[in-house]
């Protein structure tokens, strides 16, 4: 059935990641190290090309070269970003796999809320970034488009929100059983990040010379105004919390309910 949780079903529990315990303790290079020592080709690198995510392929290739690297299109992302995007290939000689959302859900999804519903309530913009975003990474950690990862890396900071505040650098994903995510950046401020992108003479996404602070969908990101912080430029429109999914503490309620969410026949479309 459509839409129902992704089941990743064949995996242990939780093991253990010998020599990780530590890994609050460790700096992002040593973490990622060891990360690779005991994970090797199923420790993946997850990036939506922000400043955070090239340093990290950076640290990962200085590592481990055969660094698995994953990017999600939701289909409304700036041409900006397919251009960066081929500019980081070209700049690291590597090919980024690029996984799309399921074309019957947005076909679902659009038939509910038209081109630019997410707009009309945040259980709508919750419902487009499930479809678009957390939907095709639940499929890429089941392991539908190649080897099931044993554990993720993300770019994360803690002062980057309030809801990021406490970010472990090491955790099994609350998402996902039997999987473990990381964020070796957990504990950098973004001065690090600009710092060690100058240093490496790294690729940078063009918009953060206009103002912005992160890079996302064309629709809901814009450049910061002065006085905001790093994640007001995302839905602000909204107040709250700040997240797509893809990084909230459990398996989102909305699996459950997107069956209903995404049927419409018979009701107004959500506009
Ligand atoms: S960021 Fe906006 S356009 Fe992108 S998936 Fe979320 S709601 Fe949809």
């Amino acid at each position: 059935m459509l839409c129902e949780p992704i089941p990743i079903e064949s995996r242990p529990a939780h093991a253990p990641a010998p020599g990780l315990r530590q890994a609050e303790a460790l700096a992002a290079e040593e973490l990622l190290a060891q990360a690779f020592a005991h994970w090797g080709s199923g420790l993946v690198l997850c990036t939506a090309l922000q400043a955070e995510g090239i340093v990290l392929l950076d640290l990962c290739r200085r590592i481990f070269p055969a660094v698995r690297v994953i990017t999600l299109d939701t289909g409304r992302l700036p041409e900006a970003t397919h251009a960066f995007l081929s500019e980081v290939e070209r700049f690291f000689g590597l090919r980024i796999e690029t996984y799309f959302p399921d074309a019957d859900e947005l076909r679902r999804l659009a038939d509910r809320q038209g081109g630019n519903g997410f707009r009309a309530a945040r259980q709508e913009r919750e419902l487009c970034c499930h479809v678009r975003k957390v939907r095709p990474w639940q499929a890429v950690l089941q392991g539908r488009y190649g080897p099931a990862p044993a554990a993720w890396i993300s770019g994360l900071r803690r002062e980057q929100s309030p809801e990021r505040r406490h970010t472990p650098k090491l955790q099994p994903d609350p998402q996902a059983e039997g999987v473990w995510k990381l964020a070796p950046l957990a504990d950098w401020n973004a001065a690090q990040v600009e710092a060690y992108t100058r240093a490496r003479n790294l690729p940078r996404h063009p918009y953060y010379q206009l103002g912005y602070a992160g890079i996302g969908c064309e629709p809901c990101t814009r450049a910061l105004a002065p006085g905001e912080s790093e994640r007001d430029g995302r839905w602000w429109w909204e107040r709250g919390s700040k997240e797509c999914g893809l990084h909230l503490e459990a398996r989102p309620e909305r699996d459950i309910r997107l069956e209903d969410l995404l049927e419409t026949r018979g009701r107004a479309r959500v506009r």
